[in-house]
């Protein structure tokens, strides 16, 4: 009897062990919201992003060097290895790129290895540029925003079973010209990539039914969001919006999805592309609880 008691204890102290682990591996929203309002006031020129300086926006050359300072630093300090993705576009012609300059840009970008050997790739990311005069709270400081807290827990897991790599892109709003020049590279460099996740604009959730929209997601994709979510409840719709980065993988190929928040069924900011667009619009609670989500899809992708 004495040795059934003691091997019930075992199992329950082992139980337990899990449990805390389990909750390691997954922070609970109210302790995600107040890094993701750090990080939002940031970018957004709430607080400043460097010593003095406040940005109103995130769409000249410095304002976006400034960005790609402290974004690079953030992933570093939660442990990921940096590999930024520099890129210069030309006009297919160098008369024609005497009279129009070439874009130039930096994708920020960052590798977290798996922990047994794989050569496979999960790669997930959000645009970090904002459309002139415009903060850029919702598009698309958000999905900045819900990628690092994403990056932060994946780091993390005991195990991970793929590689994963974030990528904060460049110049979405001149055009994607950022995830366009990254998915050109990423053909090139032949790695092996399971799928690509983009997320552009969460932060407006006026019905408060938590849900948001897949777009142009892969039927592999599409099949797998639409089952995790009934576990958690969340109503998903899939759309075929198109304007966003997730095309650059698409049209390269890529088994991807991107992610935003009900814009088609209209429930979305109204501010959208406007000076407007500010911290004070921003739905702190959808923000967090969507992390929370995208991070259980690439936990279940680790395993
Ligand atoms: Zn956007």
């Amino acid at each position: 009897m004495k040795s059934l008691l003691k091997v019930i204890g075992y199992l329950w102290v082992t139980l337990l062990c899990f449990e805390v682990q389990a909750q390691k591996d997954t922070l609970l929203v109210s302790e995600i919201m107040p890094l993701q309002k750090e990080i939002m006031s940031r970018l957004t020129g709430k607080k400043p992003i460097k010593d003095s300086i406040y940005i109103g926006q995130r769409a000249s050359p410095r304002e976006r060097e400034l960005t790609v300072e402290f974004l690079s630093q953030q992933l570093t300090e939660i442990g990921w290895q940096l590999d930024n993705h520099h890129y210069k576009t030309t006009n297919g012609n160098p008369f024609l790129d005497l009279i129009l300059s070439p874009a130039s840009g930096v994708n920020i970008s960052a590798v977290l290895p798996a922990t047994r050997s794989s050569d496979e790739y999960v790669i997930f990311g959000s645009h970090y540029d904002s459309e002139r005069d415009c903060p850029g709270a919702i598009d698309n400081a958000t999905g900045v925003t819900l990628s690092l807290a994403v990056a932060s827990q994946l780091a993390q897991l005991k195990e991970r079973n793929v590689n994963f790599i974030i990528v904060l892109f460049d110049q979405e709003e001149d055009g994607e010209v950022g995830s366009k020049a990254y998915a050109k590279m990423l053909q090139k460099s032949k790695k092996n990539v399971y799928s690509v996740h983009t997320i552009d604009m969460m932060g407006w959730d006026e019905d408060n039914n938590r849900g948001f929209e897949i777009e142009l997601p892969s039927l592999d994709l599409e099949r797998f969001y639409k089952s995790e979510a009934e576990k958690f409840n969340i109503p998903l719709y899939t759309t075929k919006v198109s304007s966003s980065d997730h095309k650059s993988f698409i049209d390269r190929g890529f088994n991807t999805v991107g992610i935003s928040e009900e814009y088609v069924k209209g429930d979305t900011t109204p501010h959208l592309h406007r000076p407007t667009d500010t911290y004070e619009t921003v739905n702190f609670d959808f923000l967090a609880s969507s992390t929370q989500f995208i991070f259980h899809i690439f936990k279940t992708l680790a395993q």
